[in-house]
């Protein structure tokens, strides 16, 4: 599990940002995670009050909102979504498509209390 450094990573950067803008108290965070990032969407969550601990971000809400994940067939060109053919394309067989969305790990909001 490699989200706790990454999360600390993230609240670092929220850290930063605060004290750009004279932010002084953070109500929510909201990430977004696309459904084939290495970020486990459970993982962030558990691991995000540790993070926070005696930070600005201490006792903030976090909001996680996922991305579909879907890819383009490298055989038949078709369009599908990954995870629910466990990345094998449902028209003709072929694997690891190319993948259109859904790698995001993005801080999409900080929202001031
Ligand atoms: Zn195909």
């Amino acid at each position: 599990m490699h989200e706790l450094g990454v999360v600390m990573e993230v609240v670092k950067a929220v850290e930063e940002f605060a004290a750009e803008n004279g932010l002084t108290e953070i109500e929510s965070l909201t990430l977004e995670i696309g459904e084939l990032s290495s970020m486990v969407p459970r993982y962030v969550e558990a691991c995000f009050p540790a993070a926070a601990e005696g930070t600005l971000l201490e006792g903030s809400r976090l909001i996680i909102e996922t991305v579909r994940g879907n890819g383009r067939c490298r055989g038949c060109g078709k369009i599908f979504h990954v995870l629910s053919n466990e990345g094998r394309c449902p028209f003709c067989g072929e694997e690891r498509p190319e993948a259109l969305g859904g790698l995001e790990f993005n801080i999409k909001a900080i929202e001031a209390r």
